[in-house]
């Protein structure tokens, strides 16, 4: 049986999507900035998707720009109100100690030109606090950016009561809410969010294209010059089948969201107590403020990358939580940040779902998981400590 379970990772791209994309893949080859018949045809397909995006979100169409990605929008969001707030002296950045890389990574190049950046702790349970946004905004913060929901662990962030806070208290509130756009319900309005970011492969649309919704009357500064596309600030010919795939999945998903969540959800609940009958497993994020096709179980005594092997040789496709893209041995952020030691951390199988996963799939991962720990702990010398230190051996 082949199972692929790293939708976190990437999606199937949908029919729907792929239907709606091909007329601009072969007729519709204008540019939409041209305006004879086929660029302006071009130019209403991006329009159309520009306004679907926004529609999804409770946005207006002028305020959702199109990125090559979630990584983009990211970058362009933290790096562009850096660039808009150090000219009034604001130069403190607050965000979570397990955002994606593409933030972290973004808030610790800015400390290099002189930001300082609070990283709030997500506790045990994976989730950020209220109280402690609220404790750490001062008069020179520049910008909150916390995630909607976190891309291992699956947990769902109290995103309107911290846009709540950020409002009240008048400082930008950016959200990366790559692993949620599709998947839950976002109202930009309703939960006083000044920022988003999505991407579409993250919804069963093509690889390559995303968004940043920007709030209107925020002045982000251009990401690229040179044309007069998204609004002049993101300049070059529009990649109109990107767009307009992107739109369509994300109609696809958002139409069908609750009954995708509940399928999803009864999948993930069978394999989260499916795992956790394996001895010294434990459960890594909240349970109940959880992305419905989320599982993060950790094993200890496992390697995880070795159980990744195992089970691809089995036809399943998954992850190790560990997030070793570098392919550097450093165990996940994520798991850390949430107070694993290290070698639980290193155990960690991340199982993401999709609503086409069927429950013959779930019990058949479930059948396959307990034999591989098995084995792979029948040759660790770290299991035989943990077993002679609890007295088993
Ligand atoms: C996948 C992901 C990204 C990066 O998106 P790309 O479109 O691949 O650049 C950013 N943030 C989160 C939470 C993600 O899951």
């Amino acid at each position: 049986m082949q199972v692929y379970a790293d939708n976190a990772a990437t999606t199937k791209l949908s029919k729907t999507a792929l239907d709606a994309m091909m007329p601009y893949l072969t007729d519709i080859y204008g540019n939409a900035s041209s305006l004879y018949k086929i660029g302006q045809e071009a130019h209403h397909g991006v329009q159309h998707a520009r306004e679907t995006v926004a529609k999804v979100l409770n946005a207006d169409p002028s305020e959702v720009f199109f990125t090559s990605g979630g990584s983009e929008a990211d970058n362009w969001a933290i790096k562009g109100v850096a660039e808009m707030m150090a000219k009034k002296g604001k130069k403190h950045i607050i965000t979570s100690a397990f955002e994606h890389h593409a933030v972290l990574h973004t808030v610790q190049k800015l400390e290099k030109y002189g930001f300082e950046v609070t990283y709030l702790p997500v506790y045990e349970n994976g989730i950020v606090h209220v109280e402690d946004v609220k404790n750490a905004i001062r008069d020179d913060t520049a910008l909150v950016t916390i995630m909607y929901a976190n891309n291992e662990i699956g947990t769902i962030q109290p995103i309107a009561e911290i846009g709540a806070v950020c409002r009240e208290k008048g400082v930008l509130f950016h959200t990366d809410a790559v692993q949620a756009a599709g998947h839950v319900p976002i109202d930009v309005r309703a939960q006083n969010i000044d920022m988003l970011s999505m991407s579409a492969h993250k919804f069963h649309g093509p690889k390559g294209i995303g968004a940043l919704y920007c709030r209107k009357g925020i002045r982000l500064p251009n990401l690229i010059e040179g044309g007069a596309q998204e609004s002049g600030r993101r300049a070059g010919t529009e990649s109109v089948y990107a767009m307009v795939g992107m739109a369509a999945a994300l109609k696809e998903a958002s139409d069908h969201m609750a009954e995708n969540a509940a399928h999803m959800t009864k999948l993930r609940d069978r394999l989260i107590d499916g795992l956790l009958k394996i001895d010294s497993s434990r459960l890594n994020g909240d349970r109940e403020h959880r992305l419905p096709g989320n599982v993060n179980v950790s094993f200890e005594g496992v390697e995880g990358e070795s159980l990744l092997l195992y089970l691809d040789m089995k036809g399943v496709s998954a992850s190790s939580g560990s997030a070793c893209t570098s392919g550097s041995l450093d165990p996940s952020h994520v798991l850390l940040a949430i107070g694993l030691p290290h070698e639980v951390a290193h155990g960690s199988l991340r199982l993401s779902l999709c609503e086409s996963n069927t429950e013959e799939e779930i019990d058949y991962i479930i059948s396959c998981v307990p034999e591989i720990i098995d084995r792979l702990r029948s040759m660790s010398p770290l299991w035989e400590r943990i077993q002679k230190e609890r007295g088993n051996a």
